[in-house]
């Protein structure tokens, strides 16, 4: 069940893998694009404004010196000044006189030359006539700024012609005091006026009106507002150029990733048949961690600890295989084999001695049934072990049956067999469930025992379970200790077993005896 479940999920995740990865790169390429164009967008501006303020700067500085002049209007020194100030500022094409909207004299000579009807009155004082033409000075008309009677006239220019390099592309400059729906002072393409409205009090912002991207920049000394905008089709067009680098190569790895993931989903499902294959060929043996007494020092017996090496030469870890085995319904026949082979590796050693235990791990579906107990009863016959000699390790993972676990227990703790409740406290135990079992040995997890002495939150929670498991008789075993400082904390909290990398790795049977009698003469030298 569980395992069609995974593969399903799997061809699931895979898809989504397929899919979401280049969907992802499209969407980078959108983002790239707009940052690139809106980039682009606001360096137009910027250049817009920089030539607007240059060239409102010089009209204004040219007026100011006409308006402080001593000299007569259109008298020669006046004129010469006028021709003086003309090809001195870059962006003037000519500066005149000015008597009833008629310029009676300039830079340019003399000629009487009709401004026409200013567009703007601003209220620093300057009259804003947008287009003048004026014939010795080419076809396209010119701008001409008024203030106190003289004028200057500038080209309608701007800056850089995007608009031919990008069809539908738009700079202008728009005067902040001008009339919501009159013409703009300065454009080139079609740009709004209300956009204004985006503004508000910033400097600068871009914003997109659903066709068009656009960035409006603000003078810092007129009153005026550079905007540049660009198509969004023009993004869309960059977008594509980049999705098609991007798009492929997620494609790509999406079919990567799907393709990995489909394997392993594969090769979960390949393994219950893989077991059943090493079940018939031996590919399983066994491991023995070493069980310390902390206050004598001594082995007191092992853990029985399960591998499995195949014929590959691969070696996997049960915490890849025990779950399997359980959710295909394979583990009673790997609990069968586990004792098969601690009668083989063990029987005459423990027959022998009926003071060291092998502790051997159940699973929930092992305490289902009646089925353990035969075991059990056929291991101790036909090996000559004794009940002292086994400690069964239950987890509180998942007992299904709760009544059927408790009668299967008793009848193995009837025979004098020990109990141990293994990696206590990483599930979700309750005190109560855990009060209705009968046992003996309270297993401390690695997880609490890694903790000791560190400043992880967890690092209190040992001394609670020592003490819990104090109240409730039970006798413990540390797991996973390491580390001197662990033993010593853990002896002095009176813990009296403990197992892990300190005292031995898990290895043969053969090692972890001669280790015990290592261990023996150890203590018996200290005695003597
Ligand atoms: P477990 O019963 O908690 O076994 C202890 C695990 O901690 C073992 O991993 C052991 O090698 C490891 N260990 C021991 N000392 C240390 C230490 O000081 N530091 C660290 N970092 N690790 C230490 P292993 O052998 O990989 O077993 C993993 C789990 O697989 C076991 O956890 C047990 O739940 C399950 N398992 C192993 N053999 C059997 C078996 O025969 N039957 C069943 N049902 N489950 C088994
Ligand atoms: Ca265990
Ligand atoms: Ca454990």
């Amino acid at each position: 069940m569980r395992i069609r479940l995974i593969l399903g999920t799997s061809i699931l995740v895979a898809l989504a893998a397929a899919m979401l990865l280049p969907w992802l790169a499209w969407r980078e390429a959108q983002r790239q694009a707009f940052e690139a164009a809106a980039d682009m967008t606001r360096s137009y501006a910027r250049a817009v404004l920089h030539r607007a303020d240059k060239t409102s700067m010089q009209g204004a500085v040219a007026i100011r010196e006409l308006v402080r002049q001593p000299h007569a209007p259109c008298s020669p020194d006046s004129l010469a000044l006028m021709r003086r100030l003309d090809l001195s500022s870059t962006y003037i094409q000519a500066v005149g006189f000015v008597r009833g909207g008629v310029v009676v004299c300039s830079s340019m000579g003399t000629d009487p030359l009709p401004l026409g009807r200013p567009s703007l009155r601003t209220s620093t004082g300057y009259a804003i006539y947008p287009r003048v033409p004026i014939a010795v000075l080419g076809p396209s008309p010119l701008m001409a700024l008024e203030r106190a009677g003289f004028v200057v006239l500038v080209h309608r220019d701007l800056p850089l012609d995007i608009s031919t390099a990008i069809p539908g592309a738009a700079l202008a400059v728009l005067h902040l005091e001008a009339a919501p729906g009159s013409a703009p002072e300065l454009a080139r393409g079609l740009v709004e006026r209300g956009w204004l409205a985006r503004l508000g009090a910033q400097r600068e912002t871009s914003f997109s009106d659903g066709k068009r991207l656009i960035v409006l920049s603000r003078s810092r000394q007129f009153l005026t507002v550079a905007v540049a905008a660009v198509p969004i089709a023009y993004v869309q067009e960059r977008a594509a150029a980049i999705a098609w680098r991007l798009v492929p190569a997620a494609a790509v790895a999406g079919l990567l990733v799907a393709a990995a993931v489909l394997t392993l989903a594969r090769q979960q499902r390949s393994i219950p048949a893989a077991l059943r294959h090493a079940l018939r060929h031996n590919e399983f043996y066994l491991h023995y961690q070493p069980i310390v007494e902390l206050a004598s020092g001594r082995c007191v017996g092992v853990e029985a600890l399960l591998r499995w090496k195949r014929a590959t030469g691969e070696q996997i870890g049960p915490d890849l295989f025990i779950q399997v085995a359980e959710q295909s319904g394979i583990i009673t026949r790997l609990t069968e084999r586990v004792f098969a082979l601690v009668e083989a590796d063990a029987g005459a050693y423990l027959g022998a001695h009926s003071d060291f235990h092998v502790a051997i791990n159940l699973s929930a579906a092992d305490l289902q049934s009646s089925a353990i107990v035969d075991l059990v009863d056929r291991f101790l016959h036909k090996s000559g072990a004794r009940p002292s000699n086994l400690i069964l390790e239950i987890t509180e993972r998942g007992f299904l049956d709760m009544d059927n676990a408790l009668r299967i227990l008793a009848a193995l703790r009837a025979r004098g067999i020990e109990v141990a409740i293994d990696d206590f406290g990483t599930g979700y135990s309750s005190l109560s469930y855990l009060e209705a079992l009968e046992l003996d040995f309270l297993k401390i997890d690695r997880s609490f025992i890694e903790a000791i002495g560190t400043k992880a939150p967890t690092s209190q929670v040992v001394g609670h379970i020592i003490a819990m498991a104090r109240t409730m008789g039970l006798r413990m075993i540390a797991e996973g200790v390491e580390s001197q400082v662990q033993a010593d904390f853990l002896k002095g909290q009176a813990v009296q077993y403990a197992q892990g990398w300190l005292f031995g790795r898990p290895m043969s049977f053969a090692e972890a005896v001669r280790l015990a009698a290592a261990h023996q003469e150890r203590a018996a030298g200290v005695h003597a």
